[in-house]
């Protein structure tokens, strides 16, 4: 039994910040926190647990990225291109070298061990079409503690000849990958099918997924209304369906463990068929603005009730830091509100704290077990120090007001330390 002596610091909902200045987690050899509340209540509750101060260090709940495609992390910041065009220049060719799964498992340790590095405790991940490096990920997601949600990426037509299936091998594959993996270490690791978007999917392809994640509980990851050429593209491939989400609903992919990065140009039919599913838009702020993609209206999808996460989708994003994205969300909120003179409020550092952690644990139906540091949790957490992004390098503020700064300012030195059901995974300077 451990107990963390800082300043505790999590989100309850998108108006309401819980923190308490001497705080304690204590957490026992399952990696649950047993307790969290004031130093002096908690200690007093297991008197002879081991007490690591880490005080004037502050832990927050670990970060959830709820879109990144592992193997594209070295094509990062390659600019001047819209989505299909870099897709084909810059992706494809990264995602072709995959087939060498010693490459991918070397990918993969820079990639998992990236995200720990900057306080991201839970990824949903895009793998490659190959069996062999999506089984790597998962060997190194394993073996490195992170929390994570992997899927082989599915192609089954209009793809590049070196990235093709057939259906059948695409969808037994990935059932396999299923058998093995989803649930694996008490529900560390899980799958999520990632049948890459429409046009490089055929209905049957589209139909399997829908039944594989009903049968087996995997989630279901893919792309929606990103660009507005591959939004006429779609039209022109299902002229059967209505709409582009239409398409995803018709063939059973949308339910509640759905998750549709980017959705920037829906229409209200289209928003309804997904707040019906109970499916969540994953709102990749970074990502939209370096292809040129759009500005989703995050406040407004919020207001309609529509479950929203964030996502650093890189390399359509250019970093995998969640801090990153958290002050992203903000800031094309506000140039957004400032273009179209909207009477809408911007969105608030302390609402993209709550889309980056109890939302979208929320929306991966795990909000018993991560997103907060309540009672009960898993213990998955990061020590930040909000010196390393204060001018004045104040000890305390406000809790909104350090965290503000920890996003706004966002320096990879201030994270010291990153812990997955309370092993630590990733410690500054070791
Ligand atoms: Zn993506």
């Amino acid at each position: 039994m451990i107990l963390y002596r800082a300043h505790l610091l999590w989100s309850n909902s998108l108006t309401e910040l819980r923190d308490i200045e001497d705080g304690a987690l204590l957490v026992d050899e399952a990696g649950r926190i047993l307790a969290s509340g004031l130093f002096e209540e908690v200690a007093a509750q297991c008197p002879r647990a081991e007490i690591q101060d880490l005080r004037p260090h502050w832990i927050l709940p670990g970060l959830i990225d709820l879109h990144v495609h592992l193997p594209q992390y070295e094509s990062v910041a390659m600019d001047g291109l819209e989505l299909l065009p870099w897709l084909k220049t810059h992706i494809f060719p990264a995602e072709a070298r995959f087939a060498d799964a010693s490459l991918a498992k070397a990918a993969a340790q820079r990639f998992f061990g990236d995200l720990l590095s900057l306080g991201t405790t839970m990824a949903v991940v895009y793998s490659t079409i190959h069996q062999g490096a999506t089984d790597a990920a998962f060997i190194e997601a394993e073996r490195c503690g992170i929390r994570a949600a992997i899927g082989k990426v599915m192609m089954d037509q209009n793809a590049p000849d070196v990235l093709s299936e057939h259906t059948e091998t695409s969808l037994q594959q990935s059932g396999e990958l299923i058998q093995q993996w989803h649930g694996k270490d008490a529900g560390r690791l899980l799958y999520a099918l990632a049948p890459r978007f429409a046009p490089m999917c055929t209905p049957a392809l589209m139909r399997g997924v829908g039944s594989l994640s009903e049968k087996t509980g995997a989630y279901i990851q893919t792309h929606l209304a990103e660009n507005l050429d591959e939004i006429a593209w779609v039209g022109k491939l299902f002229p059967e369906c209505a709409n582009y989400t239409d398409v995803y609903r018709q063939h059973g992919m949308l339910n509640h463990r759905t998750l549709l990065g980017h959705g920037i140009h829906l229409d209200a039919s289209e928003r309804a068929m997904i707040r019906a599913a109970g499916a969540t838009i994953v709102h990749c702020p970074s990502s939209n603005a370096f292809l040129e993609s759009g500005v989703m209206p995050l406040r407004r999808w919020m207001e309609e009730g529509i479950s929203v996460g964030l996502g650093t989708d890189v390399a359509g994003g250019p970093t995998l830091s969640m801090w990153n994205e958290m002050a992203m969300a903000c800031t094309v909120s506000k140039i957004r509100s400032t273009l179209l003179k909207e009477t809408r409020a911007t969105v608030k550092p302390t609402e993209a704290f709550h889309l980056a952690t109890r939302a979208a644990a929320l929306s991966l139906g795990l909000s018993d077990r991560i997103g907060s540091l309540d009672n009960g949790m898993d213990a998955d957490f990061v020590v930040v120090d909000p010196r390393r992004v204060d001018p004045a390098e104040r000890n305390e503020d406000a809790a909104d007001r350090v965290l503000s700064r920890l996003i706004y300012r966002a320096d990879p030195r201030m994270v010291k330390a990153t812990f997955v059901r309370g092993k630590q995974c990733f410690a500054q300077g070791s």
